[in-house]
């Protein structure tokens, strides 16, 4: 059994990054301030320094991601577009995902027409589009024995359908419905960006996106996106 979920536009995203960016800032830093705090104090055994050390620049990479997506967040909406092979970006993407695909043990697949799928987008944020789904993609995969995702991009009349389905964790219903909404979150390090911006620049240029997921069978992701108007 599947369960179906059709985005809804969410507004006022910017209000609410605006809102919880202090308080996802402050709170590693209060983590990292109280192990200096501990380490300047008294004299610590080395191991446990390591420690403090390791958590704390865990923290503050966090806040680094946190940050970088939080700027991409607030840029206006692209208003350079141009026409752009979503075929050849496809390739590119996958490409560079590899590396992260074979250090986290998961088989990435891409299957997609020989010939060109012309979008309007910008170029910049379509790649980065990309990366997030695929990134997810595999990190749902990890630990998964067979891990596998698979990008398969076709062409209707009127658009390009790119499904991105993966053997992961899947999704309950309830994370089902927080796709797409600031800092949700599953993962220790992750930020809950990567699919608010990714929703934001799709629909930005007219596409949607569907979700199917089955928590311990899998997800898959359908992304539509508008073929380039010929005149
Ligand atoms: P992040 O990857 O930093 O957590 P995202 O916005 O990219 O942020 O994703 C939000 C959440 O959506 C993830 O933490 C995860 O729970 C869920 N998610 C996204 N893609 C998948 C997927 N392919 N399989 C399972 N869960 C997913």
């Amino acid at each position: 059994l599947y369960i179906k979920h059709a985005y809804n536009q969410r507004r006022d995203t910017m209000n609410q990054v605006a809102a919880s960016l202090a308080h996802e800032v402050r709170n590693p830093l209060t983590a990292v301030k109280g192990f200096l705090k501990l380490i300047g104090e008294k004299p610590q055994d080395p191991h446990k320094i390591k420690e403090y050390i390791g958590i704390s620049m865990e923290e503050i990479q966090k806040t680094e991601s946190v940050l970088r997506e939080y700027l991409f967040l607030s840029q206006p909406p692209a208003v350079r577009r141009e026409a752009i092979d979503f075929s050849e970006q496809l390739r590119v993407s996958a490409e560079g995902m590899a590396s992260f695909a074979a250090v986290h043990e998961v088989e990435l697949e891409v299957r997609r027409p020989d010939l060109p799928v012309w979008i309007v987008a910008n170029d910049e944020e379509m790649k980065q589009v990309l990366t997030h789904f695929i990134k997810n993609a595999v990190e749902a995969c990890s630990g998964v024995p067979y891990g596998k995702a698979v990008l398969t991009l076709l062409m209707d009349k009127t658009h390009a359908v790119l499904t991105i389905k993966d053997n992961g964790s899947g999704m309950n219903e309830e994370q089902i419905s927080r796709l797409g909404s600031i800092y949700f979150s599953t993962k220790s390090n992750g930020t809950g960006l990567g699919l608010t911006y990714s929703y934001q620049v799709i629909h930005a240029i007219g596409g949607d996106i569907t979700v199917t997921s089955k928590p311990l069978v899998g997800t898959r992701f359908t992304i539509r996106l508008p073929l380039r108007y010929e005149e």
